[in-house]
């Protein structure tokens, strides 16, 4: 506790009087514009990163930025996903991976899993990057960063077999997109479907105003 304790004098003595307008506003209810699925990385900070405050974005994460295909597990992405785009109505929904994840290293085998077991039986949801980095690797020698980019676009298919997300998908309510955030030089790469790669945001900005939904996946 010792490490946190002071940060949680500071916030309510220093830095929540500042922001107590914007929670008492909130606490008469949310309506976060985006879903961020991400990795449990103590490196990733949604709201640093987005440039977001509180109330914007609702975020799920686990190790790895997985989303289990609809029915496959027990645990709560499947509510969290539901009560994001059925009960809040977010119109965004990011799966955003990032650089050094070590959950991407442990698929390709490069991190000891050994007394892990349910980090090893989480990992199987993730099956399907694996098949996918086993074909890549015919082609070419596969890098973590490979595997980090080709997991996103695998676990935005499973997102789509959740049926809130095929539903709100066809009623045209919802765009779907692709992140890998390397948090070593802060950028966030974004997956280009008609190009079939990811580029730095920045690059992005004017194509969006043109068509919001030329990134969607
Ligand atoms: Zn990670």
């Amino acid at each position: 506790m010792k490490n946190l304790l002071p940060g949680l004098r500071k916030f309510s003595e220093d830095v929540f009087p500042q922001l107590k307008p914007d929670f008492e506003s909130l606490s008469q209810g949310q309506k976060p514009h985006t879903l961020l699925i991400t990795c449990s990385d103590s490196r990733i900070d949604p709201n640093l990163v987005t440039q977001t405050q509180p109330g914007e974005i609702f975020v799920v994460r686990n190790a790895g930025n997985i989303i289990p295909p609809y029915g496959s597990s027990k645990g709560g992405e499947e509510a969290a996903i539901e009560f994001a785009v059925d009960g809040l109505r977010v119109t965004n929904l990011v799966i955003c991976g990032h650089s050094h994840c070590g959950a991407m290293a442990a698929l390709m085998g490069k991190v000891n899993l050994d007394g892990l077991p349910s980090v090893k039986s989480w990992l199987d949801h993730a099956q399907a990057t694996r098949r996918r980095i086993d074909m890549l690797n015919k082609q070419k020698e596969i890098h973590l960063g490979d595997v980090t980019e080709e997991n996103v676009l695998v676990q935005a298919d499973n997102l789509k077999t959740h049926p809130a997300v095929s539903t709100a998908l066809r009623e045209q309510r919802i765009r779907i997109y692709g992140w890998v955030y390397q948090f070593e030089i802060g950028t966030i790469s974004i997956f280009d479907p008609v190009n079939q790669k990811y580029i730095a945001s920045a690059e992005v900005k004017d194509e969006t105003s043109k068509d919001p939904s030329r990134f969607a996946l």
